[in-house]
């Protein structure tokens, strides 16, 4: 098992919590969030891909995830049914049970809810960015529509994304009935139609908040090389 520990070296709301260290048998994974987006005007957030360094652009500035601890034991794969094609797809641990019951309720109402992915690592979302530019598209225009490395909430496994994972979505049973009980299951949709991050409306994607906890982190002053490094 291999505990990270960040430390938030810059907080711009105190509504962040600062990192404590902090073993998964105490405090499984404690995942605070930003009030607002963490931007300040004189620091530029980088991403490194493939030993280059990137500027991270609008809107993913200010919006850097990480989690206090990372610890893979804590996945734990969603029952095949409840899976787009049955295939293997994890999420966080916590989330696991919660996932679980929400899915079961929507089952009951006649609406049947399949993840279609979850925890997808760093490294994953860098070989996104790798593949692609071995297809000779430029960074600025991937990033355009792909988060960061660093940037996306899945790699918290906190967060799925619902088949089918387009447009289409927000036209469906399933989203109408998450808008209206995802919250009673600790879900949220975190890129709502007119969200505070200035992000594009994913409908098909909802975050794990937990039910008293609020759920994602935002900070910077981190740095994620370092800590995929660690993580490695
Ligand atoms: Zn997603």
């Amino acid at each position: 098992m291999k505990h990270v520990t960040l430390t938030l070296m810059l907080a711009a709301s105190a509504s962040i919590i600062s990192m404590a260290a902090a073993s998964p048998e105490e405090q499984p994974v404690h995942i605070a969030r930003a009030a607002l987006p963490v931007k300040f005007d004189n620091v530029v957030e980088t991403i490194m891909i493939d030993n280059q360094r990137y500027e991270v652009p609008e809107p993913w500035a200010g919006n850097r995830l990480f989690p206090t601890t990372r610890n893979l034991d804590e996945l734990r794969p969603i029952p095949p049914e409840y899976a787009y094609d049955g295939s293997e797809i994890y999420i966080l641990a916590e989330a696991l049970e919660p996932f679980v019951e929400m899915a079961a309720r929507a089952h009951q109402d006649g609406v049947e809810l399949l993840a279609e992915s979850a925890y997808r690592s760093v490294h994953y979302q860098a070989r996104i960015f790798k593949k692609r530019m071995k297809e000779g598209y430029r960074y600025e225009d991937i990033v355009r529509y792909v988060a960061p490395p660093g940037y996306s909430q899945h790699m918290l496994g906190t967060a799925i994304d619902f088949y089918p994972s387009n447009w289409e979505f927000a036209e469906s049973e399933q989203y109408r009935w998450l808008q209206e009980h995802a919250g009673e299951f600790g879900f949220e949709e975190t890129f709502s139609r007119h969200n505070r991050y200035n992000i594009s409306w994913e409908s098909w994607h909802w975050n794990y908040v937990g039910k008293a906890e609020p759920g994602l982190t935002a900070g910077i002053g981190i740095d994620i090389e370092e800590e995929i490094e660690r993580i490695e």
